[in-house]
């Protein structure tokens, strides 16, 4: 069985308590009933949070919230930690891509947690960044789909939590996220990359980015949801399925169910290059960008170098 397989035969006791188990975890391997998998996931995120100082005192998080399964976790286990961190804030921002048949209801189910949660809520649109929504955008490259809308989904949060007044963006990336980006900046060659994408990295010139569910795997996050009736069931996006990423990532699980820890090893394996080779020796100086003066590697920065790219 893979990490943070789900019970369903009903079999045995809760590791902690007389109740029955709704999952089986590893490392250390245990069995937990709903109540037990709620306080260990939200404990877990506690914990990367502390150690790795990811939120301090008079803080405003802007947590990116699509609607879908992780960023949904990440904001109803922010809001439930909040009371303990000193004057500190929450507002979620929710970027609306334009992916018709898909957006409309991961932006509800996003309007509908933040009421629930009480927490104030800000929507971006690509049409007000680029001028046009993702899909016509995208009109004859559609293979591309993932890495244009990677560039202005950044662009487009950073600058709504600059205008929220955010002191850090927070990111509901998971376990499974994390170890799929190592092995694709490896497949890619892509080194600086590699040891750029860690937790609170920051320049004076970024609001720092943080990923406080770093430390869990995907399933126990789907199954916290889940035993909470939290779960959005939502369609997936219709350009997935030109993501290396969607390939990396069933080979990555399949893995994992054969050889249990191999997500952790690539995060320590990460840990270990980033370690030895530090993180500015492989980043180029920061420069402005001659066209909208944001701070960028070369002359231009991504998002101007898309819009000459798509002419707009
Ligand atoms: Fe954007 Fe690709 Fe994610 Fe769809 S799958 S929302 S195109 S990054
Ligand atoms: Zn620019």
């Amino acid at each position: 069985m893979g990490q943070g397989d789900t019970v369903t035969g009903g079999a045995g006791r809760c590791t902690c308590c007389a109740e029955p188990p709704v999952i089986r975890l590893k490392e250390p391997d245990r069995y937990l009933c709903a109540a037990h998998l709620i306080a260990e996931v939200e404990e877990r995120a506690a914990r990367t949070i502390r150690e790795r100082g990811l939120v301090r005192p008079h803080d405003r998080i802007a947590v990116a919230l699509s609607g879908g399964k992780d960023s949904t976790a990440l904001l109803v286990i922010l809001s439930r930690l909040l009371p303990a961190w000193e004057d500190a804030s929450l507002v979620a921002i929710t970027v609306d891509e334009g992916i018709a048949g898909y957006r409309e209801d991961t932006i509800r189910a996003a309007q509908e947690l933040t009421r629930k949660t009480g927490t104030e809520h800000v929507c971006v649109s690509f049409k007000d960044l680029a001028g046009d929504v993702l899909d016509a955008l995208l009109v004859g490259r559609e293979t591309q789909a993932c890495s244009v809308c990677g560039i202005l989904r950044r662009k487009a949060l950073s600058a709504a939590s600059h205008k929220a007044g955010a002191t850090k963006i927070a990111t509901g990336h998971n376990l499974d996220d994390e170890a799929q980006s190592v092995l694709m900046n490896t497949l890619r060659g892509d080194l600086s990359r590699l040891v750029r994408t860690s937790d609170a990295d920051s320049s004076d010139c970024f609001i720092p980015r943080i990923k406080p569910l770093a430390d869990i795997p995907e399933k126990e996050i789907a199954a916290y949801l889940f035993v909470q009736d939290m779960f959005p069931f939502l369609p997936e996006c219709p350009y997935t399925r030109h993501a290396l990423r969607a390939e990396v990532r069933s080979m990555l699980s399949a893995i994992e169910q054969k050889q249990p820890g191999t997500m952790r090893n690539l995060m320590n394996s990460k840990r270990v290059i980033e370690k030895q080779v530090g993180r500015r020796a492989l980043s180029e100086p920061l420069r402005r960008c001659r066209q909208c003066g944001d701070p960028c590697s070369g002359e231009l920065c991504q998002v101007c170098m898309l819009r000459q790219s798509l002419g707009k």
